[in-house]
């Protein structure tokens, strides 16, 4: 059969835009090397009758009415507003950092205004450079020392095996602190979780005439699919036969327990920035509101091999990144090919961000 696109990869950016080509009367083959769709955001329900994220827990949230939109095109979604804790000296505190959490670890009675000298003063009184050169200046510019060495240290060593002080102050953003009690962890307008999981969305996604699917076929190991446009959502490096070298990602090794009974914890996550060596634990029913005598969780573990996750923001693979995007566009103004996604462009996206950039990276070639 003859197709005018072929998709690498049914994860929710090459789903995206295999629904846009397919909408506008192209006939697209959509290659996944999973046996299942989804990528990243697949779930489904394990014995114990709990939905559990293949990947780790997936909250969807968006400040763009647009995607919000689409996205309920293809699912209902709950009111799920997600909130979490955080281990700190052997007490659950919520987290981000809100008036709650300072009052809680520092046994004050602040209000909102008093939060916000609380927290100047906490700044004054740390050792900063003038400019943050680095992640750790970057964080304690925002919160001061104290919280920093509470809540983001220890965190940071195990999430990325670096040093704060190795990682660029990028990272650090904007760090969520509120000087009020709003305890939810996205104080974005639309949040919520697809009522019947991520997989059926995706499955929605791909539901159209003009799109058929090929499951369990790497792309570079079954490469005769010709058509006139490529778009490819897989790992950048490995296109190009990795010319410039191996772009880095961290990795997690998972472990999901069911367990006899109801509950588990306070809430649906709870962070573990300094004690043990997992990162957090997801409670996946009180994502999703199931009812079961059985709860499952899941214990996160950072790793550098495997499965790829999280980009790695260090200077070299950032120039790196920027060399293999050089040949990208070469490709992409000939009008053969389309990267999309967190892996072509070795880029950090929330759901909401990859949906984004698939609809407006399809709708600028249809
Ligand atoms: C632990 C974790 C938690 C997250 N939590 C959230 C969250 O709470 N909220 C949120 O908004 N976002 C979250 N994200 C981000 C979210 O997972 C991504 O935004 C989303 O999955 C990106 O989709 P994608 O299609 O770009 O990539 P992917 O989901 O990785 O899809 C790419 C697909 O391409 C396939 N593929 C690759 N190479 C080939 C090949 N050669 N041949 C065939 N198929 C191929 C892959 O198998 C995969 O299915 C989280 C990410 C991680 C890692």
């Amino acid at each position: 059969m003859e197709f005018d696109v072929v998709v690498v990869g049914a994860g929710l950016s090459g789903s995206v835009a295999a629904r846009e080509f397919a909408e506008r009367g192209k006939r697209v083959l959509v290659v996944e090397r999973h046996r299942h769709v989804a990528g990243h955001c697949h779930d489904y329900r394990d014995d114990a009758g709990i939905t559990v994220h293949t990947y780790g827990p997936h909250i969807f949230h968006t400040v763009d009415a647009e995607v919000w939109r689409y996205v309920r095109r293809f699912s209902e979604f709950s009111s799920y507003q997600h909130r979490v804790l955080s281990y700190a000296d052997g007490n659950l505190v919520p987290f981000p950092i809100n008036r709650l959490t300072i009052n809680q670890v520092f046994g004050l009675a602040l209000s909102s205004e008093e939060v916000a000298a609380f927290l100047e003063a906490e700044r004054e009184a740390s050792d900063l450079p003038e400019t943050s050169a680095n992640y750790r200046d970057a964080v304690v510019a925002q919160v001061g020392e104290r919280l920093y060495a509470m809540f983001f240290r220890n965190y940071t060593r195990k999430q990325w095996n670096r040093e704060p002080e190795e990682l660029a102050p990028e990272l650090a953003g904007r760090i969520p602190v509120r000087t009020n009690a709003d305890t939810r962890y996205f104080v974005d307008p639309y949040q919520g979780l697809p009522l019947h999981g991520y997989t059926r969305l995706v499955e929605n996604l791909l539901d159209h005439p003009g799109i058929s699917l090929l499951l369990g076929a790497d792309w570079f190991e079954a490469k005769d699919f010709h058509a006139p446009l490529t778009v490819f959502t897989g790992e950048l490096d490995r296109f190009f036969d990795y010319r410039f070298g191996k772009l880095e990602y961290r990795s997690l090794s998972l472990d999901f327990r069911t367990l006899d009974v109801e509950s588990f914890q306070e809430a649906s996550v709870v962070n573990y920035p300094n004690d043990y060596e997992w990162t957090r634990i997801t409670e996946f029913k009180k994502l999703t509101g199931e009812r079961s005598p059985k709860t499952t969780i899941l214990y996160e573990y950072p790793k550098a091999e495997g499965e790829p996750y999280y980009v790695v923001p260090s200077k070299t693979n950032t120039e790196m990144r920027e060399r293999y995007m050089v040949e990208v566009k070469r490709l992409e103004e000939k009008g053969s090919h389309l990267f999309i996604g967190r892996l072509a462009e070795y880029k950090y996206y929330n759901m909401d961000q990859a949906i984004k950039s698939a609809l407006s990276k399809a709708r600028s070639v249809v």
